[in-house]
């Protein structure tokens, strides 16, 4: 279990982040919505270890991770697939996924995860020779997903993994979130796409301006007013 506690991230002098909670319970969709510049990609930068907070601590099953450098993070198997997908463009995509299991020794481990990474993504194994940069926007997307599940992550960060994607490929993409939840892998979702965000997750926050100003299950935030009127542009 992942718990954030009232932390507090700047950059310079410059607050993001004020006094931010949160819980993530094994094997549920918890999904963070918010506006732009309301802190959400500072949160996962947080967890992962590429900020560190001024005040307040990130645990993961009752460890305090913060203050530890993202190398050493990673090896607790919390996953980000970063906005902007980050993946080598020169590379192929077979590549690609090889990167993402850099740390694990077991060649066995890796072959399986690959033959599982190409049966939630058919169009990927039909591609796993195409260097990656002559991918479309949403192959890229998939491919940044299957990365991240190439390490055998506990927790998967996902920021924004529907921008730019068209929207055959976004029902794809949130298909196989559900799959991935189903395997025992827990999910933390940044997503501009706050109405099926909200619909998949488990439970939800939503930050404004560095705080959180709501939370609650789900669907219980999708008859929310502010909610409906903020973010699906409902009366
Ligand atoms: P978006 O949906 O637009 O990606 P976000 O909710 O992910 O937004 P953040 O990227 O976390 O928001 O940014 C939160 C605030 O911190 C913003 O005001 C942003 O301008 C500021 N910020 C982010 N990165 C930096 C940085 N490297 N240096 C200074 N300020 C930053």
């Amino acid at each position: 279990m992942l718990e954030v506690d009232k932390i507090d991230v700047s950059y310079g002098e410059v607050p993001a982040l004020r006094q931010v909670s949160l819980r993530v319970e094994k094997g549920t969709i918890v999904s963070i919505a918010g506006a732009n510049g309301a802190g959400k990609s500072t949160l996962l930068k947080t967890i992962v270890g590429y900020l560190t907070p001024r005040s307040g601590v990130v645990r993961l099953n009752g460890e305090t991770i913060s203050g530890l450098p993202a190398y050493q993070i990673a090896r607790k198997r919390i996953a980000l697939v970063p906005e902007g997908r980050g993946l080598f463009s020169d590379m192929t995509v077979e590549e690609n996924l090889a990167l993402g299991a850099y740390s694990v020794p077991d060649r066995g481990v890796i072959a399986k995860r690959r033959a599982w990474v190409y049966e939630l993504f058919p169009r990927l194994s039909e591609r796993s020779a195409q260097v990656s940069g002559t991918l479309s926007g949403g192959e890229q997307q998939l491919l940044a997903i299957g990365r991240g599940l190439m390490s055998g992550p506990e927790i998967l960060m996902l920021d924004e993994p529907s921008l730019g994607v068209m929207p055959s490929f976004v029902d794809r993409i949130f298909e196989v979130l559900g799959e991935i939840r189903k395997s025992g892998t827990t999910i933390l979702l940044v997503e501009q796409n706050v109405d099926r965000s909200l619909r998949m997750a488990d439970y939800a926050y939503i930050l404004q301006t560095g705080e959180v100003v709501l939370e609650g299950k789900g669907e219980a935030l999708l008859k929310n007013d502010m909610v409906r009127h903020a973010f699906l542009g409902l009366a």
